[in-house]
């Protein structure tokens, strides 16, 4: 039997699915944005250090097959300095073999630590951090209730990076529905070309409680998208976007679309399948509603 017991629900990146996965905190500290679901069921708190100091040492019997270890739940990285490097230290010394830890955060969970915690963190191993900053257009973001704007989005994650600390970034494509398609995916491209992430992904905006209940959360006009829309709007993200060497990916399952390359390097191939999409929507082989919704 596996030793840790969760609190569902749990959530990590795809990119963690090998990855031990640590519940250092629960839920979601802000949990208001409008078209999140994740962690409505839960209250935030955070984890007693003891209690999760037991689990990491329940997994010795596994540790030397520990390389990567990922932070739950929803930002982890809310937690102070002293707690995230006293838990990095454990980690160190239970896992010989560690590579990396990494954990979600959300752009205030970074600018509340200074240049030095942050450069300490990445040197105690924390290499990288997920942060879906959703949009980069202002309007958008105080819709969705994000509680964050394009400038707060871009001091913190150039604080990340400047430390050392590798960046993965989610943009949700559809996020502002018709009304703010263009601008959304524009100043998207806008802070992504500021931050220059490691990684870069979108994600489609999907509705678990229906649309209706996001509408109502919503604090503006929404007015649903297409599939061809969608794929329009992640056109003139893709074509705004000035990245030195960026790992793209839009193969979430949420995404209609997969598209993956290295960007801005394969940015014309990419342009190139949306073309060919857009031409010829039935032709193409967009994921089915069925297939998203699993
Ligand atoms: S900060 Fe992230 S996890 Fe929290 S409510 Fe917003 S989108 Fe959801």
């Amino acid at each position: 039997m596996f030793p840790i017991d969760y609190h569902e629900p749990l959530f990590r990146p795809p990119s963690e699915a090998r990855s031990l996965i640590l519940q250092t905190t629960l839920g979601c500290s802000w949990n208001k944005c409008s078209f999140c679901e994740m962690y409505t069921s839960k209250s935030f708190s955070v984890r007693k250090e003891d209690e999760v100091f037991a689990e990491i040492d329940q997994m010795k019997p596994y540790a030397d097959q520990v390389r990567k270890v990922f932070l739950a739940d929803g930002n982890a990285f809310v937690l102070s300095f002293k707690r995230l490097h006293n838990l990095l230290a454990k980690i160190h010394e239970v896992f010989p073999k560690i590579l990396r830890v990494s954990a979600y955060a959300s752009p205030r969970d970074i600018l509340a630590k200074s240049d030095m915690e942050l450069k300490q963190l990445t040197e105690a191993g924390l290499k990288i951090l997920y942060v879906g900053i959703e949009s980069g257009d202002d309007e958008l973001l105080s819709c969705i209730n994000k509680g964050e704007t394009a400038k707060s989005t871009i001091e913190a994650l150039q604080k990340a990076k400047k430390a050392g600390i590798k960046l993965s970034v989610m943009v949700l494509n559809g996020l502002g529905g018709r009304v703010f398609s263009r601008q959304h995916a524009q100043h998207s491209a806008q802070v992504i070309n500021q931050i220059q992430p490691e990684y870069l992904s979108t994600l489609v905006l999907s509705f678990p409680y229906g649309q209706e209940h996001f509408q109502n959360r919503f604090k503006g006009t929404y007015v649903s998208m297409n599939q061809t829309e969608l794929i329009d709007e992640m056109g003139m993200f893709i074509q705004d976007l000035e990245l030195e060497s960026s790992i793209f990916r839009s193969d979430h399952a949420s995404n209609y679309l997969v598209l993956k390359g290295v960007l801005n390097k394969d940015k014309n191939l990419l342009l190139e399948r949306i073309a060919q999409v857009l031409k010829d929507p039935e032709g193409a082989f967009l994921r089915p509603e069925w297939l998203r919704s699993l």
